[in-house]
């Protein structure tokens, strides 16, 4: 449904304004998301997202180039009426990854053959076109919305965004073309809705991006059954800490706990139970250390600690209460003691120059002999410097 042209009184009439401040802005988005696109190809989005906005900003500019006899600029507008929806179903689909079915492909297939006969030479005259581009506007925006609902009950986190940013670009649409042809009975409009409404639909597509980029990050430093941190996040959180307390001259644990015979907790009681303990044991330790230290999963039954500011003093009770808070958990469904074996080691940062995976080598060797002493005990690591009685004390290694 192709906006008539606008009645343009003068070079700086009120809608000539808005459609060209709606229109830069607009063609600028369009511009950056073909940047981005260049830069991360999978992201097939964002070029529907270009060519969408791109377009957008030439249908509102066209109304401004001379629509004498014979004008190509109505019959491109036509054709923009039916390739723009069909766009913005595209981009909204591949965003929420919503699949292609036959019936999705069929009904993408009316808005092409609609645009091949408006460019055609007799279709700019077709007064039966404009209403055919409505109508598919409108069948392509209940698709996707009621798609977008039925996904957005399961697990689309960004889907309410998308809902409130199409219906109101739809609705704009809608109205506006509503009111140009007449069919809805108030005066006709002359400023373009269509450019906010875009404006608009671009902001919770911002956010819903936004929305998304955090989850990835969540996802990539976090563990999925327990939630705690995962081995990544740990490691770039204890190198800042170790170069910190090497700057402060402080000292930090790195412990190492392995839970015993959990095999056998799996064979006896069955994976998921398994798993409710490994979830219980996560939760154990992480509400038992203090807020500045740092508990991670390791993989698998293993975890690992990080005690920030302690020396030899403090970090054995810190390590055995953690233990201690593991051994007091009751899963339901398992009857016996939870126990786990540790390893932990001393970081004098001032003093050495070990890397964080050189004190989780010597906390894994000192958790080896744990086991082998018979498990349910933690292992102090043997090797590790010495804590120097004076200036004159200190070896670097
Ligand atoms: P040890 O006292 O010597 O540590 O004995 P163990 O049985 O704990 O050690 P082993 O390495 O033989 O077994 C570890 C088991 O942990 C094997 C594996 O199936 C299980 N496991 C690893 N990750 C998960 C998980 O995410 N969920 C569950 N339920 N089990 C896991
Ligand atoms: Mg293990
Ligand atoms: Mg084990």
């Amino acid at each position: 449904m192709p906006l008539e042209p606008a009645a343009i009184s003068g070079a700086a009439s009120l809608p000539v304004l808005v459609r060209v401040a709606t229109a830069s802005p607009v063609a600028s988005f369009g511009l950056a998301a073909l940047l981005f696109f260049l830069r991360s190809p999978g992201r097939r989005w964002l070029l529907s997202y270009s060519a969408l906005a791109i377009g957008i900003s030439a249908y509102l500019l066209l109304p401004l180039a001379p629509q004498e006899r014979g004008s190509v600029a109505p019959r491109l507008a036509l054709a923009l009426s039916f390739a723009l929806p069909a766009l913005g179903y595209f981009l909204l689909a591949s965003f929420s990854e919503l699949r292609f079915s036959a019936g999705r492909v069929v009904l993408l297939s009316l808005p092409v053959m609609g645009f091949l006969l408006s460019l055609s030479p007799a279709g700019g005259s077709q007064p039966h076109l404009g209403t055919a581009s409505g109508i598919i506007l409108l069948a392509l925006a209940l698709e996707f919305l009621s798609g977008l609902w039925r996904q957005g009950r399961r697990r689309r986190p960004e889907a309410p965004l998308l809902f409130v940013g199409t219906g109101a670009l739809v609705l704009a649409v809608l109205a506006e073309a509503g009111i140009n042809s007449g069919v809805l009975l108030v005066p006709r409009l002359e400023i373009p809705l269509v450019g906010p409404a875009f404006l608009f639909f671009t902001l919770f597509l911002l956010v819903a991006v936004a929305d998304e980029g955090e989850r990835t990050l969540t996802r990539a430093t976090t563990d999925l059954l327990t939630g705690l941190p995962n081995r990544t996040a740990f490691l770039e959180r204890a190198r800042r800490e170790m170069e910190r307390a090497s700057r402060a001259g402080s000292s930090l644990a790195v412990a190492i706990l392995d839970i015993d015979r959990f095999k056998s907790i799996n064979d006896r009681f069955g994976h998921p139970e398994g798993d409710r303990v490994l979830v219980a044991v996560a939760k154990a330790m992480q509400t038992t250390v203090r807020g500045i230290d740092l508990v991670a999963r390791w993989g698998g039954e293993e975890f690992v600690l990080l005690f920030v500011d302690v020396d030899q003093k403090g970090a054995i009770p810190a390590i055995e209460r953690v233990r201690a808070a593991i051994a007091a958990i009751e899963p339901p469904r398992v009857p016996e003691r939870i126990t786990v074996s540790a390893g932990i080691t001393l970081h004098f940062g001032q003093f050495e120059s070990s890397t964080v995976e050189e004190l989780i080598q010597r906390a894994d060797v000192a958790l080896y002999e744990s086991k082998r002493k018979g498990r349910d005990r933690t292992t102090l690591a043997e090797i590790g410097p010495e804590i120097p009685e004076s200036a004159a004390d200190v070896r670097y290694r």
